[in-house]
């Protein structure tokens, strides 16, 4: 079986004051253990070491990106290596903001994906379309293509959760409903099975990501395709944990 991932994804946020006290009250949380669901938290880079330093052991600490190659001469970045050698497990890649704001492109992430992955790296990698796109009818094409540019550099699967974040959802409190995350949810699977194999199809975690939040999650959590959450605005909150419990 697929084991129910819940990821909270901090984006540009918090103090060093608040995430001590988000992380405080994770680690107070009774939630399932660690055998029913991975749970792991993304804050921001200055704040990874604290978080890895703190957090319990039953969770687990990501990155929100990381540098496409080898570090070196790039101003600004944060490579795999970096991350590997501060026991960062986890790195969440392509996510929509990234793409749409820094313009970063399929091709850009695949180059991403499989770095990382190289380097020891678990990826967290977002794919997802726009409200025009959904509108135009072309959900299924864009998703499509931006697992396509992932599958064209990865051939181990392993260590990839693939996160199904609408665009529009995101941070809109517009939650796509169980049925409409279901349904891609279906035609990713579906693609993995064809396109990379039966076996990838069938153990790799898809999640959703999109205004999840602690009312929402149950009824989400019951579709037979959908692995877990990425989670935003809802995961700096006290319902993190509420849905954390959503995986039973
Ligand atoms: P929200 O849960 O705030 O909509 O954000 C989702 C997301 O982008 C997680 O990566």
């Amino acid at each position: 079986g697929r084991k129910f991932f819940v990821g909270g994804n901090w984006k540009c946020n918090g103090t060093g004051e608040e995430v001590k006290k988000i992380v405080t009250t994770l680690n107070e949380a009774e939630v399932p253990s660690e055998d029913v669901v991975e749970v792991v938290v993304s804050p921001p880079f200055v704040f990874l070491p604290l978080v890895k330093s703190l957090l319990r052991s039953d969770f687990h600490v990501s990155a929100q990106n990381c540098w496409v190659r080898k570090g070196g001469a790039f101003t600004g970045e944060v490579s795999a290596e970096m991350l590997v050698n501060l026991g960062i497990p986890w790195v969440i890649l392509g996510h929509s903001e990234r793409r749409a704001l820094l313009n970063e492109s399929n091709e850009f992430v695949g180059d991403k994906v499989a770095y990382a992955l190289s380097q020891g790296l678990k990826v967290i990698a977002c794919v997802g379309e726009t409200l025009e796109q959904r509108e135009s009818g072309s959900t299924v094409a864009v998703v499509a293509a931006q697992t396509k540019a992932i599958a064209d550099k990865v051939s181990n699967w392993e260590n990839v959760v693939l996160a199904y974040e609408p665009v529009w959802a995101i941070g809109t409190g517009k939650v796509a409903t169980p049925v409409q995350a279901q349904e891609v949810h279906v035609e990713l699977r579906k693609w993995l099975h064809n396109n990379v194999g039966a076996e990838v199809a069938a153990s790799t975690r898809i999640i959703y990501g999109g205004s999840v939040n602690g009312a929402n999650c149950k009824e989400l959590a019951t579709q037979p395709d959908l692995d877990g959450f990425l989670v935003g605005g809802a995961s700096l909150k006290l319902e993190f944990i509420d849905i954390i419990k959503s995986a039973t």
